[in-house]
């Protein structure tokens, strides 16, 4: 250990993608710490849906990840699984539906000349979709269980799936394993059960880490990839992050019978409830609190494994609705995880204003972390920012520098 080492918080989905694209590119040391057990925490819990659409240049970097997670599932190291679903968002108002062929129109105009006028149609961008007014459903798909006649309309997906896993959260843990094994081929250490506690910062460069049980660590970086609590991680080093918390509890109901067909993932536009049929025979149901209901930067260790009651009931009220097959369901599992958002809902990754610290942040780190662990890796060994420079580094939002900046300035 010494100067050239890197030493990355977190063993999440996202920190084992930067450990794999550093050991890719570098044999200084690289050292993975995590506090608890590798990938047991926000990426464990997550419902793992995967597709590419998305605005320029965010959508590119969701194919990055697409392309490397078809190489792994070419060749697995640890057992990941991948069903494609499609995705169906659906509404039972007249409103609603007249909201979602608009959003189709404006995704679908191919022309180039008219960006997306919206932040909602932003997200269809880059990516096929289908308006379905409500009673043409049944001529299209095969959805039995959808209570079609309370339909107006449906936006339709077909590039989405789910990444998923044998584990108790069906999630995807074993996509997470990928890069870990992937990364310890090539060389990384990942060390369980040890926090970073402190952060030492001399003449505005990282220096060294505290490790809880009191030991010091030379480093000459340190990659803050500690999902929910890249905060508290970064404020080690006397940054302040702008991130806030949504907590996202998760319902995991097992039906009396397996299904015999599968069925897409179903949003719901009128409600922030989310049906995801993992398996033939569960079916995970997702509450996503709305701006009003968010409580902005939480203590994500403070956050329980148990879901207000009231998400609970609006949650299974909902997906009960749609799907009535459900009501005759068992609810066998409940967690919380907790999502990561940033001012404008996309990754801070790399470089900051503290020589030596780095960022990887992102919310849908299941999409995102492949190509922000290329990022960073790439401005850590190379010192290329690369393409996506301006879009994910932190100085794009007000206050905040960055390597660039602060050398410009000099
Ligand atoms: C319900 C839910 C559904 C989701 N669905 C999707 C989806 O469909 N698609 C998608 O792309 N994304 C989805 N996400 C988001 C995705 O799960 C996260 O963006 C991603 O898992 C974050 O990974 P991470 O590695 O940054 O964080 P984590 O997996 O939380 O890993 C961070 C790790 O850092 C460790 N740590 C923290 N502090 C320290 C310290 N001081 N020292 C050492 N270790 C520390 C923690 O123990 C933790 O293991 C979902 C999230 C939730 C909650």
């Amino acid at each position: 250990m010494g100067d050239s080492a890197i030493g990355v918080v977190g063993g999440g989905i996202v920190g084992a993608s930067v450990a794999y694209h550093l050991s890719e590119r570098t044999d200084d040391p690289v050292i993975v710490y995590e506090r608890g057990d590798l990938v047991s925490a926000t990426t464990f819990r997550a419902t793992a849906m995967i597709g590419v659409a998305g605005p320029d240049p965010y959508h590119r970097m969701k194919e990055y990840g697409f392309r490397l997670y078809n190489d792994f599932f070419a060749d697995p190291e640890a057992e990941p699984r991948y069903r494609q679903s499609g995705r169906l968002r659906v509404s039972t108002t007249e409103r609603g539906a007249r909201e979602l062929e608009t959003l189709a129109s404006v995704a679908s105009d191919r022309s180039g000349t008219e960006p997306p006028r919206s932040a909602s149609a932003a997200k269809y961008a880059n990516s096929p979709v289908d308006y379905v007014p409500g009673g043409k459903l049944r001529d299209r798909f095969v959805l039995p269980p959808l209570r079609t006649e309370l339909v107006e309309g449906a936006l339709y997906r077909p590039q989405y799936g789910y990444v998923q896993d044998d584990s108790r959260t069906l999630g995807p843990r074993e996509l997470a394993m990928e890069f870990v094994e992937r990364a310890r081929a090539n060389g990384a250490d990942f060390e369980t059960n040890t926090a970073v506690t402190d952060i030492a910062v001399e003449g505005d460069a990282v220096r060294r880490i505290e490790l809880d049980g009191g030991e010091t660590v030379p480093v000459g970086s340190v990659v803050c990839a500690a999902g929910p609590w890249n905060a508290e991680v970064a404020a080690l080093a006397g940054l302040d992050l702008p991130v806030e918390h949504v907590p996202s509890p998760v319902f995991a109901l097992k039906l009396a019978d397996p299904l015999p067909y599968s069925l897409p993932m179903i949003k719901s536009h009128d409600s922030s409830v989310g049906i995801h049929p993992k398996r033939d025979d569960t079916v995970l149901v997702t509450y996503t609190p709305g701006e009003d209901e968010r409580e902005g930067r939480l203590d994500p260790s403070a956050v329980g494994d148990t879901a207000p009651d009231e998400y609970r009931t609006t949650a299974i009220r909902w997906a009960e609705r749609l799907l009535p097959v459900l009501e005759d369901a068992e609810l066998v599992d409940e967690w919380v995880g907790v999502g990561t958002n940033t001012p404008d809902g996309k990754p801070i990754a790399g470089w900051t204003g503290v020589d030596g610290l780095v960022l990887a942040a992102t919310r849908a780190g299941i999409q995102y972390a492949p190509a922000v662990g290329d990022i960073v890796a790439r401005q850590l060994v190379d010192g290329d920012p690369t393409e996506y420079y301006d879009a994910v580094s932190v100085s794009r939002f007000d206050g905040y520098e960055d390597g660039r900046t602060t050398d410009s300035a000099e």
